[in-house]
């Protein structure tokens, strides 16, 4: 196998992911490609696709512009859990560019810094100067838009003052402004751990080979619950397995965890 990759990015993602690559082995060049189409953080270009489908189609983009034998490409997703955290989850994507099945490396975080807020016309100065304070300036930066998307949006935003004159060149009568981190992955340094976490678990996925069709990618897909109880022998939410699974062939392989039963504390017939 040529380990021999194009990165289809806007935003300087080889400065996170090429490093990765690097240590594995794999030569990383970088093909610019006008990725938003495909949506923006912003929501001025809405997602349309699934997360999966998305970073194929941006991988996909480089077809034409590279002779490379893998295309690479990385898609988030921000989104606030039922529990009020804000969660940052990357997909790096690797795609042949002929036959072959996409392999994808993934990772999660709660330890992305995001701020969102509010401004109106009544919105005074001073109130926009304390709610900055939050957004970790200059190190993040921030992007004002309009809540209904249909105005322009203006990012990068890296002081408390520019966030004000923005924000009063935006100001119209009938919308409010929405004020939140700029996460384009050059200007978020939360965001950029996250996507070098998925591009490792990417790179050790294809150092892993299926059994069954030999082809790389093979990896950890979740946790299957149902440890059975102790006491009772009743399946709980526990954890039993590891499911490990192939992107090629859809072989799937339970690996039993330690320990081999639950207690009985865990279980909802001993300790409900
Ligand atoms: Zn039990
Ligand atoms: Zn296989």
């Amino acid at each position: 196998m040529e380990r021999r990759a194009s990165l289809i990015s806007k935003h300087h993602k080889e400065e996170i992911i090429g490093p990765i690559f690097d240590e594995f082995g794999w030569s990383l060049e970088t093909v610019w490609a006008d990725t938003d189409q495909l949506g923006t953080f912003s929501g001025d270009i809405p997602r349309r696709q699934s997360p999966i489908e998305t970073v194929r189609l941006k991988a996909l983009l480089g077809t034409h512009h590279t002779d490379a034998p893998w295309l690479v490409a990385s898609e988030g997703t921000i989104r606030t859990s039922f529990t009020g955290l804000v969660e940052g989850i990357e997909i790096v994507a690797l795609v042949p560019r002929g036959t072959g099945t996409m392999v994808t490396g993934r990772a999660m975080s709660h330890a992305l810094h995001a701020v969102s807020f509010r401004v109106d016309r009544t919105t005074s100065e001073d109130e926009i100067i304390r709610q900055c304070a939050r957004a970790d300036l200059p190190r993040h930066r921030l992007l004002v838009g309009t809540a209904d998307h249909r105005g322009p949006s203006i990012g990068a935003l890296a002081t408390k003052r520019d966030v004000v004159n923005v924000c009063r060149r935006l100001a119209r009568r009938d919308t409010s402004l929405v004020v939140q981190t700029d996460f384009r992955a050059h200007l978020c340094p939360s965001r950029q751990r996250i996507i070098a976490n998925a591009a490792r678990d990417l790179m050790v996925r294809m150092t892993q080979y299926c059994p069954k069709c030999g082809e790389p990618g093979f990896g950890d897909q979740g946790t299957i619950p149902g440890l059975p109880c102790r006491d009772c022998g009743h399946p709980t939410d526990e954890t039993f397995a590891q499911r490990w699974a192939c992107p090629s062939c859809r072989w799937i392989e339970d690996r039993k965890t330690k320990p081999a039963t639950a207690d009985p504390a865990r279980c909802q017939w001993c300790n409900p």
